[in-house]
C-alpha cells in the first residue's frame, strides 16, 4: 500500500538458483533478473543497438530522455566524433 510522502515500492526480483548451479548460471540468472528490472523500470523502446555502424554492442538510456545513443560513448561516440572531423577536414582541404 502506497504510504504519503514515499515513493511508491516497487517489487523486489528474487533469483535463485539450485545449489549446485556452476558460476556461469549464477551469472546468467542475476543477469536475467536484471534485464526484467529494466524492462520492467523503464521500457523495451529505451534499449537498442548502438549507433556505431562499426559495434554490435547494445545500449541502455537510462537518462530521463532515455536517448544514449552509444553502448560506450567514449569510445564509440568518439570514434564517429573523429570519423566526421576527419570527413570535414578532407573536404575542406580538397
Ligand atoms: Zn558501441
Amino acid at each position: 500500500m502506497p504510504v504519503p510522502g514515499r515513493p511508491p515500492r516497487r517489487p523486489t526480483v528474487v533469483c535463485r538458483t539450485g545449489p549446485h548451479a556452476s558460476p556461469a548460471d549464477e551469472l546468467a540468472a542475476v543477469t536475467g533478473a536484471g534485464l526484467l528490472g529494466v524492462l520492467r523500470a523503464l521500457s523495451h523502446d529505451r534499449i537498442r543497438p548502438c549507433a556505431s555502424p562499426t559495434c554490435d554492442g547494445m545500449c541502455v538510456g537510462t537518462g530521463k530522455a532515455g536517448r544514449r545513443r552509444y553502448c560506450t560513448p567514449a569510445l564509440c561516440g568518439n570514434r564517429l566524433d573523429a570519423a566526421a572531423h576527419r570527413a570535414r577536414q578532407g573536404a575542406v582541404s580538397g
